[in-house]
């Protein structure tokens, strides 16, 4: 067997979802999911802090939130590198707990157990929990990772996503389409060539993927979607349905009531997910009313059933529209349901029996088994960190650009420089006469959108040219170049086509932190994260003399049954885990946690095989 100890440092693949996120790694050219310290493969994405002031992350603040869901923060990822508007705060009221407050440069910051806190460092604290859960099973600090991001995440959500990775003290070695990493893991585990479609319903977005997959090539052909349609929107259905049975006394109360509003989106998304095993589901809802303190405790409970034939009624409009979604992306692809060879399904949603019989309906044929959908996303990131380590070469990845990139000119349209499903990475330049006012600076706005109109497309900031010369005439044509990387992050660049001299230039909507600012959560999350591994520690040196106790039992075992049945392989058994005793038994004696961890995680694997 030789050494226990890996020679590389781990690498982690990281999905990091709207409602779950989960964590995965490969060994033994195996991709699988990394279960939480609490012994969970997926981890619910909800930060919260206790009466006390502790910070509490995954399962613990789910549980937190049943209580006091005002002292917790799920489906930040809603809104994680947009741009603080009114209208947006006042959406956000009826989908989440916590409000949202305008940042510094713009940014969506929110108010959780009376703090208030940027988006990526909620994100961060949920980034290093699943750092600190590898950590525990490897044993040692991992920081390499592929992380992925909604297919449709714009540049602005894509740079947030990093920055909260830079906070948690992540290395991200690259961001991939969350669709086009759930392929990679069903090309890899089911061996599935040919063209295909990737299905993609999560908690807050849904996203559709059209590749080729042959020889180890992943190919986006097309990728659509719709940011707003999710397992969250099927949840506001029943929330709805609910809502009607409040007696008409307390309904006022209720909408308005952050607390009363939140129990119910809580009795709804458990009765949506009983509803995909079981024909009914129970619901209970209580203390439903004004939680504020001139309320006099009058309160009113909920208790109903849902049949999961009238849940399909209520939600079928938003099933109609998933498939909207898929015709229009066959349609941009030029294909139709029967060029598709297997469709795969990728997200919590799609084990909802009605998805599942949209899919097969529209398609003619079931969609690809053999993988958990939820945990699809992190198996494929897992394999792409393990082939950017390894590079081996036996996989590419060309993904296209999910979004047209264009510069603003005049008349109120738009000038398109990357057109949506470019493969990437993607450069375009083209010679723009900028709107010189004021002489000593020129502005030109950059867009994203399908649009032709600049008002109807995201407008992603504005190209400043400062400390232009008097002497440079006004109608000088300046170069502007845009570069999309292979993650689908954009730089620009201009340049004075006359001097030759590159501008300086900055895109004013880019939402990040302050520096001093990032350094500041850098540490805060370091110092949280020192003071959680040195308890992990102890907590397996505590723990590991029972594993050995149990390795003593299996060798004993193991060796009775050689006996019994004398066989090459069967002494081969007892020899390995004879020898991962004694390793374990020196690991003990140095106190190397590392050395238990892999010592457990090997006696484990070889329990898994007897
Ligand atoms: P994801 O963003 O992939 O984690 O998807 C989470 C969404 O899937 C949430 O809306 C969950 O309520 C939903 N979900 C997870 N498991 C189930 C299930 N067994 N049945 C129905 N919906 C589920």
């Amino acid at each position: 067997m030789g050494t226990v100890r890996a020679a590389m440092e781990p690498v982690i693949g990281i999905d990091l979802g709207t409602t779950y996120s989960a964590v995965a790694t490969v060994e033994g050219g195996r991709p699988f999911v990394i279960p939480s310290r609490q012994g969970s493969r997926l981890t619910p994405s909800v930060v919260g802090f206790t009466a006390l002031g502790d910070r509490v992350v995954g399962e613990r603040a789910q549980i937190l939130g049943d209580e006091a869901p005002d002292r917790v923060a799920p489906a930040t990822k809603r809104y994680i590198g947009k741009r603080w508007t009114q209208e947006l705060a006042v959406a956000a009221k009826s989908v989440v707990p916590y409000p949202l407050i305008q940042g510094p440069s713009g940014e969506v910051r929110i108010k959780v157990a009376g703090r208030t806190m940027p988006l990526t460092q909620v994100s961060a604290m949920l980034l290093g929990e699943l750092k600190l859960d590898a950590e525990a099973h490897f044993g040692r600090s991992v920081q390499r990772c592929v992380i992925t991001v909604p297919a449709n995440f714009d540049d602005g959500q894509r740079q947030a996503t990093r920055e909260a990775a830079r906070i948690a003290g992540l290395d991200v070695m690259r961001m991939v389409n969350e669709p086009t990493a759930a392929a990679m893991a069903y090309g890899l585990v089911n061996a599935v060539r040919g063209r295909v479609l990737v299905f993609d319903l999560g908690g807050g977005t849904f996203d559709v993927s059209i590749l080729e997959m042959e020889n180890g090539v992943f190919e986006v052909r097309a990728t659509g979607g719709d940011p707003q349609l999710g397992g969250d929107d099927f949840d506001q259905c029943i929330v709805q349905w609910l809502l009607a049975q409040v007696p008409d006394l307390y309904r006022e109360a209720v909408l308005r009531d952050r607390i009363s509003m939140q129990r119910l989106r809580y009795a709804a998304e458990r009765a949506k997910r009983t509803l995909s095993d079981q024909p009914e589901a129970f619901l209970s809802a209580t203390e439903l009313g004004d939680h504020s303190e001139i309320n006099d405790g009058r309160f009113c409970q909920l208790d109903t059933a849902l049949t999961r034939e009238f849940f399909e009624s209520l939600a079928e409009p938003l099933s109609l529209r998933c498939l909207e979604v898929v015709q229009r992306t066959l349609a941009e692809a030029k294909l139709g349901p029967d060029d598709i060879e297997a469709v795969m399904l990728v997200g919590g949603m799609t084990r909802v029996p009605l998805v599942r019989k949209l899919v097969q309906q529209f398609f003619g044929r079931p969609a690809v088994a053999g993988l958990n959908p939820d945990e699809a996303v992190a198996l494929g990131a897992a394999v792409h960190a393990t082939e950017l380590v390894n590079r081996a070469g036996t996989t590419t990845l060309i993904d296209v650009a999910t979004h047209s990139l264009s510069v603003g000119v005049l008349g109120g349209t738009v000038r398109k420089l990357i057109t949506r499903n470019t493969p990437v990475p993607a450069v375009a330049r083209e010679l723009f006469l900028p709107n010189r006012a004021g002489q000593t600076s020129a502005r030109i706005p950059i867009f994203q959108g399908e649009s032709e109109w600049a008002d109807e497309s995201t407008r992603l900031g504005e190209l400043v040219l400062g400390d232009l010369t008097v002497e440079r005439r006004a109608d000088v044509p300046i170069e502007v170049t845009f570069e999309l990387s292979n993650e689908g992050t954009l730089s620009v660049r201009a340049v004075d086509t006359t001097t030759g001299i590159a501008e300086a230039i900055r895109i004013d909507a880019r939402t990040t932190l302050a520096p001093q600012e990032v350094d500041k959560l850098v540490k805060e999350q370091a110092d949280y994260a020192a003071s959680q591994a040195a308890k992990d520690k102890s907590q397996v040196m505590t723990a590991f003399p029972r594993v050995l106790d149990k390795a003593e039992r299996l060798v004993r075992i193991l060796e009775r049954s050689a006996e019994e049945n004398p066989s090459p392989e069967a002494d081969a058994v007892v020899g390995q885990v004879k020898a991962l005793l004694a390793q374990g038994r020196v690991a003990v004696k140095l106190a190397d946690t590392t050395q238990m961890a892999e010592v457990t995680r090997m006696l484990e694997s070889l329990v898994a095989l007897a």
